[in-house]
């Protein structure tokens, strides 16, 4: 015993939930309060109440690998660090950076106690919303092509149409990426009624929020953002039309139709 006593530095990567405070977990809220850092997108970080004698350190959207960097740098030195992410973590998200950071970085990183805590995902968020529409089996793609080739996508936008899915889009479209989500529907329609039900969700859970059902000849029509989750629906998935009320959209639990 050398009688020094090691501090084991601890990253805890906190889901922030889509929008609403009241999606944040009480075991979010506690990590939060917890850590002596803090690390994510300038935006996400700006949800999280400000506490006294805890650091702060927004980024931009676009550096994941140097912000997961920093943050183990930091907790790396006895501190106990969190890092937020909108929605869940591990869902297009920080945890697999932060993962990726500490499979090729120093060992000292795997001696750290790491934790995710998980959130609402938006595409539940959006789902909820609209209904039931994962209510039988579904996938979730990000048609960002930024960190994989678009002939991938189309494989697995394939796949998924003809195998059944639901299908959730997250990262549907930006400036850099104008086209994308255009040209997913077009793909989508060599395997899918016209009349297939779209949900738009957007800014869900935030005070701008809008919720949009339409239809897959339509979806190409219908404006997107990168706050925009998309849900297209499967052979199986239905709307209710309600007098009054916004439509229910539903995936029944049962499904029947065998897709060539
Ligand atoms: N980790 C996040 C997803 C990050 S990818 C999560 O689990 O939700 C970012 C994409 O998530 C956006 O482009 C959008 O498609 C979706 N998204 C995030 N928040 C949203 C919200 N409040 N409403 C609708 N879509 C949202």
């Amino acid at each position: 015993m050398s009688g020094r006593l090691t501090i084991i530095g601890r990253l805890t990567i906190v889901g922030l939930g889509p929008g609403d405070d009241r999606y944040i977990t009480p075991e979010a809220r506690e990590a939060l309060e917890a850590a002596e850092a803090l690390y994510g997108y300038g935006p996400y970080l700006d949800r999280v109440p400000k506490r006294n004698g805890q650091a702060r350190n927004p980024s931009g959207n676009r550096v994941e690998g140097t912000r997961a960097q920093a943050a183990l740098r930091h907790a790396e030195n006895g501190v106990h660090v969190a890092m937020v992410s909108g929605g869940d973590p591990g869902v297009f998200a920080m945890a697999a950076a932060v993962c990726g950071e500490i499979e090729l970085g120093p060992e000292a990183w795997r001696a750290l106690e790491i934790s995710v805590v998980p959130g609402i995902t938006a595409m539940l968020a959006v789902a909820a919303r609209a209904g039931a529409p994962l209510g039988h089996d579904f996938c979730a793609i990000s048609l960002s092509d930024n960190l994989k080739p678009w002939k991938l996508i189309e494989r697995r936008l394939d796949a998924a149409a003809s195998g059944g899915f639901v299908i959730a889009f997250y990262n549907p479209i930006s400036k850099a990426r104008p086209w994308q989500l255009g040209q997913a529907f077009t793909r989508l329609g060599r395997h899918l009624a016209p009349d297939t039900p779209v949900v738009f969700g957007r800014a869900v859970g935030r005070p701008d929020e809008t919720m949009i059902i339409t239809t897959l000849d339509e979806a190409g029509d219908t404006p997107a953002d990168m706050a925009t989750l998309v849900i297209v629906g499967s052979p199986e998935t239905r709307v209710i039309a309600r007098s009054g009320k916004a439509p229910l959209v539903y995936t029944p639990r049962e499904a029947a139709v065998v897709s060539a």
